[in-house]
């Protein structure tokens, strides 16, 4: 048998092999991946590696060895380029054909480009890979000030350990306040005032029109005209999905790979998981949504896993999300929509914003309060009602509801 070829060797496409073996899948696996690291973990790259608090063998999934004793046919650095459907096999950039019994597509997402004249110049980066994060490090020591374009997750840890760095740090974002897609004004509020008061400068509402610099970045000029100087440019907003492969094989895509609620494709022998796949949730009233987050990655893999093991499964995990921003921890569990509603539930310290539509509990987002985060969690499994009075009122306790 050809048995199971995963394209895109990252954390949904490393899930999904880890969870084969463990249920007891007996066929060949192979994780071909265009990177050529051991499958490793991104939130650290504008965390904890970019803080110089883990080192690149730290980002590893698992080390080398684990991918020999799992029979886990690993090949770094080889680029899929086609799918050849009635043929079942898998064309790679260096010629080779790989065959498969079935293909799951974990391609995960590249970032958007910075559309603006300079965006090509030295000292403009991005950051998605450990190839990246190690330009970035190797920058680092020689800026004084950074210009950070767009005020999403990544830009604004990038923010906070710039700031802890003393460096002075100006976000620019075009819409009026960080994280708008993810997040509710109060939680964005919330942010917007601690990395302020770290240094971090915001302009909002304004974009930029031009990097400029002979040869490398010096500063960035912006729609009105005025131009702001700076040693380093990051570039975070935002990614598209990598589903090329698929759309030239004749998948349905849009904004990511279209698949069911078990995870499948048009075609009953391609899946697709992770950041590149768009899947009916129920947290989103049954609209298929692309979600971008390693609880995603991990849980559609081991969701997967089981069908191809014979344990068939909708996709149906709580979404939930973190994001290290300076001394701060924001968690998110649930999926908002841009217009629910917030409730704020007045709490000592941190923050506690809940999240409704149509009257019911749809998100909660927390700061520096691991405790309710869970909470939350478990309230959202299992569907629990909750109302808006309830969740504004401290006294009412949110892990005796959850239990
Ligand atoms: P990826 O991990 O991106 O893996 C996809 C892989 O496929 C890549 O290696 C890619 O090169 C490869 N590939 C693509 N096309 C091909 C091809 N044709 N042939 C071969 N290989 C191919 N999420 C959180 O929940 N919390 C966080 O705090 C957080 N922080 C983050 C910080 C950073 C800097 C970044 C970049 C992401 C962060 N994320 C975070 C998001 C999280 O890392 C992703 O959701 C997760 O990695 C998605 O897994 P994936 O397997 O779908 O995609």
């Amino acid at each position: 048998s050809a048995g199971v070829v995963i394209v895109g060797a990252g954390q949904a496409g490393f899930q999904l092999a880890a969870s084969l073996r463990e249920a007891g899948y007996a066929d060949p696996i192979t994780l071909v991946g265009d990177e050529s690291d051991l499958p490793y973990q991104r939130p650290p790259l504008s965390k904890a590696y970019l803080a110089d608090k883990i080192t690149a063998s730290g980002l590893e999934l698992r080390p080398a060895a684990y991918f020999d004793d799992h029979h886990i046919h690993h090949r770094p650095g080889l680029r899929a380029v086609a799918i050849d459907r009635p043929g079942r096999r898998l064309l790679c950039a260096d010629g080779e054909a790989v065959a498969y019994d079935h293909l799951v597509l974990a391609t995960g997402t590249r970032n958007r480009a910075l559309p603006v004249p300079g965006a090509g110049l030295a000292g403009v980066f991005q950051l998605r890979s450990r190839a990246d994060a190690d330009r970035l490090k190797a920058a680092l020591p020689e800026a004084q000030s950074v210009v950070i374009v767009g005020a999403g997750f990544i830009g604004l840890e990038f923010a906070g350990i710039c700031a802890a760095r003393g460096l002075a740090v100006t976000v620019i974002e075009a819409a009026d306040r960080p994280m708008a897609r993810a997040v509710s004004a109060e939680t964005a509020a919330y942010f917007t005032r601690a990395h302020a008061g770290a240094g971090v400068r915001f302009l909002f509402g304004t974009g930029i029109v031009a990097v400029e610099g002979e040869g490398r970045a010096t500063a960035v000029r912006l729609g009105d005209g005025s131009a702001i100087a700076t040693d380093l440019v990051l570039v975070g907003i935002g990614v598209v999905p990598n589903q090329e492969l698929a759309e030239a094989a004749g998948l349905t895509v849009g904004d990511g790979i279209h698949v069911d609620a078990v995870l499948a494709t048009d075609d009953p022998a391609i899946s697709a998981i992770g950041d590149c796949a768009r899947a009916p949730s129920r947290f989103a009233d049954g609209a298929p949504v692309r979600i971008e987050s390693v609880q995603n990655a991990l849980d559609q893999g081991r969701c997967l896993a089981a069908r191809l093991t014979g344990r068939p499964a909708v996709y149906d995990a709580v979404p939930w999300f973190w994001s290290d921003q300076g001394p701060h921890k924001l968690q998110i569990a649930g999926l908002a929509a841009p217009a629910d509603t917030s409730v704020v539930r007045p709490v000592p310290a941190g923050l506690c914003v809940f999240r409704f539509r149509d009257g019911r509990l749809s998100a909660v987002e927390t700061v520096d309060r691991p405790g309710d985060h869970m909470a939350a969690r478990r309230i959202l499994a299992q569907g629990l009602a909750l109302t808006p009075a309830a969740a504004a009122d401290p006294g009412h306790d949110l892990k005796a509801l959850a239990t």
